[in-house]
């Protein structure tokens, strides 16, 4: 019996509009850079979305926060804004104070820690936004979470268990891996890999790795560029949620909740937006925030990086996290499920978070077309339609 759920809803989040950033048809890593490269003097654009190689996770964000802080810092300005609390906002702040320069958070939301969002319920914290802690062995929040004794657990994604068929086989994914190393850069991925898709083998490869791990649709996709590493061997989850890691390191920072910035004007004396004035700006919303003019730059962003921002895009994926009164689902030794959906391009992965407090728990990972109708009302049904795939059938 269903005890307690979560229900996440980034699609509709204004200040996220999506789930992570990707690369998009015509695009390559090198709009992240472009992205992230200063904007003259005084404005930096940080987060995720512009790092080229660790794109679309914690620590990828946190890197980019402390160079942009190392930038702004390295230009002499004294006093700057970091706006958005995610992990690149509480990297960039952190590394300003230590390089004593004065920093000053502004977040749309009541609350820290952006896309890594630990909730409560049912007596424990779980993750409605980032889960693992990814390439662990070279991950400098891993370093960070080791440090302040926090609990983490390991997960193999190399050997889920399917409950709805047979995993896709190793040929499968290298005639995919083939195929799209071959493709132009101006093709999507469902350009690129065309009728192969129609194969039954192909097609749960793909939405088991492609569409699971971008949540986005194939004819956006970049063939060449829209499967970025990533996921691995050696993630590890944090016992609590990413809550006790944005906790500590939002110590001793100053952060001014429940105020979203619509717009930041930069001049040649310093940067003003909402009441304020500072000598520079960091801003770590996501690209769909600012793809959506959920904030606004003046003068607008120059041509090449508004260029880049039209090729990189976000995707949607939705999580569950389901609180049982009994296990019914079967043991696996990787502790890491997959269901594949009705059609083509609808998948679900899902963790056995159980060993947080001992409660038979799941957390569910859904990609694809059927969010529209499973995503569809309130969270209860939402939570009821995801535990009813988990059933035995
Ligand atoms: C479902 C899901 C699962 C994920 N799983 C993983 C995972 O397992 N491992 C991993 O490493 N990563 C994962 N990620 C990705 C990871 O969460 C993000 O890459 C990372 O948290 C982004 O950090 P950021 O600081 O760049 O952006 P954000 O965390 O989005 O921070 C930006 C902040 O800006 C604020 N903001 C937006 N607009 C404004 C405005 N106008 N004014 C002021 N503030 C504003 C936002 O509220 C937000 O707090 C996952 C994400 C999702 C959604």
């Amino acid at each position: 019996m269903l005890r307690a759920y979560l229900v996440s809803r980034w699609g509709e989040d204004p200040w996220a509009r999506g789930s992570w950033s990707l690369i998009g048809r015509g695009g390559t890593p090198e709009d992240r850079r472009t992205l992230g490269s200063p904007v003259g003097e005084r404005l930096r654009i940080a987060g995720e979305a512009t790092h080229p190689a660790r794109a679309g996770m914690t620590h990828g964000a946190y890197e980019q926060g402390l160079e942009a802080a190392e930038w702004a810092a390295g230009r002499g300005h004294r006093r700057v804004a970091v706006i958005g609390a995610g992990m690149a906002g509480l990297g960039a702040a952190r590394r300003l104070g230590e390089l004593g320069v004065h920093a000053e958070i502004w977040e749309a939301r009541d609350r820290l820690g952006g896309r890594a969002a630990g909730a409560g319920m049912d007596g424990a914290t779980f993750d409605l936004g980032a889960n693992w802690l990814q390439q662990y062995e070279h991950n400098a929040l891993a370093r960070i979470a080791e440090s302040a004794g926090l609990r983490t657990v390991a997960t193999d994604f190399t050997d889920p268990v399917v409950l709805t068929g047979p995993p896709p086989s190793a040929a499968a994914g290298e005639r995919v891996r083939r195929r799209l190393e071959a493709a132009p850069v101006e093709a999507s991925m469902a350009g690129a890999l065309g009728p192969l898709l129609d194969e039954e083998d192909v097609r749960r490869f793909v939405d088991a790795e492609i569409v699971m791990d971008s949540g986005a649709p194939l004819t956006w996709l970049s063939a060449r560029y829209g499967f970025e590493p990533g996921v691995g061997e050696g993630d590890r989850w944090i016992v609590g949620s990413y809550r006790l890691l944005v906790d500590h390191l939002a110590a001793g920072l100053t952060a001014h909740l429940s105020h979203p910035v619509p717009h930041l004007a930069v001049a040649e004396d310093g940067v003003r937006f909402l009441d304020q004035r500072a000598d520079a700006a960091i801003v770590t919303v996501p690209v769909g925030v600012l793809a959506a003019g959920g904030l606004t730059v003046g003068p607008p962003l120059p041509v090449p990086h508004r260029e880049a921002l039209s090729r990189l895009g976000m995707g949607r994926v939705e999580k569950v996290v389901l609180r049982f009164s009994t296990r019914f689902w079967p043991p696996a030794a990787s502790g890491y499920y997959r269901v594949h959906g009705p059609g083509p391009g609808s998948i679900c992965e899902w963790l056995d978070a159980t060993a947080a407090d001992g409660v038979p728990t799941m957390v569910g990972l859904f990609a694809g077309p059927w969010l529209a109708e499973l995503w569809d009302g309130p969270d209860a049904e939402v939570a009821r339609r995801a535990a009813a795939l988990l059933s035995p059938r």
